[in-house]
């Protein structure tokens, strides 16, 4: 049996031009064990990616914010002080970054995030003021509640399931990932990820994007059928 993957998705499942890399259908689909999609995009992200695939919906979204599992769905995390945030960070002359329909923060129900060209600094003073927190996972600024994080909800997940998080194989790329790393039995950091995942990792991969993910779900695949 295969061991049960707890995946991120931007930069972790996706080509360096953001799109998910094809041979994802080949894989996933096949794969006989649990898989989890954990990722800091809203919910209705991660849940399309698992109807496509056709696998059961084994989401965790928006950092941990939202955790789905065996047809529950719970949150964490405060929206109503990221958009008070989000206001004053307007008032103040910043600007998310998104066209008008906003399908970025549009479904999002625990957390806000702006645009990597958005002014960081600012953000991170008007966070700092409402006790939030700012996350940089390399494709967005997500300002979020402090303890909210995706391993968090890898363990929710694990408790609706039934399984131990330790036997969890996790892949990712950013600062948003080091939770992840900490609570899955088994860690890996694609080439392309940043420092702080790099360093949380048990493993850093040779090969960036989902080259490197690729890999790690060829080789643990093949010790388990050794
Ligand atoms: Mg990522």
């Amino acid at each position: 049996m295969a061991p049960p993957l707890a995946l991120d998705i931007d930069g972790t499942l996706t080509s360096p031009t953001d799109q998910i890399d094809p041979r994802l259908f080949e894989v996933l689909p096949e794969w006989n064990a649990p898989v989890v999609v954990a990722t800091g995009k809203s919910f209705p992200y991660p849940v399309a990616l698992c109807h496509f695939l056709g696998i059961p919906e084994q989401v965790v979204a928006e950092n941990g914010g939202v955790v789905c599992a065996a047809g529950e769905v719970s949150f964490q995390g405060d929206r109503e002080r990221a958009e008070a945030a989000i206001e004053r960070f307007r008032e103040r002359g910043g600007d998310l970054g998104w066209d008008a329909a906003d399908t970025t923060n549009r479904w999002r129900e625990t957390e806000l995030a702006a645009r990597v060209d958005a002014d960081e600094a600012l953000l991170r003073e008007v966070a700092a003021e409402f006790d939030l927190e700012v996350v940089d996972t390399g494709y967005a600024y997500h300002l979020k509640t402090p303890g909210v994080e995706k391993g968090d909800g890898l363990a929710a997940v694990c408790d609706i399931l039934g399984l131990s998080s330790d036997s969890f194989v996790a892949v990712g790329d950013s600062e948003n990932d080091v939770s992840l790393f900490e609570t899955a039995g088994e860690s890996y950091a694609v080439a392309n990820a940043d420092e702080r995942a790099k360093a949380a990792a048990d493993t850093v991969l040779d090969e960036s994007y989902f080259d490197g993910t690729l890999s790690v779900l060829e080789s643990v695949r093949s010790e388990s059928t050794a």
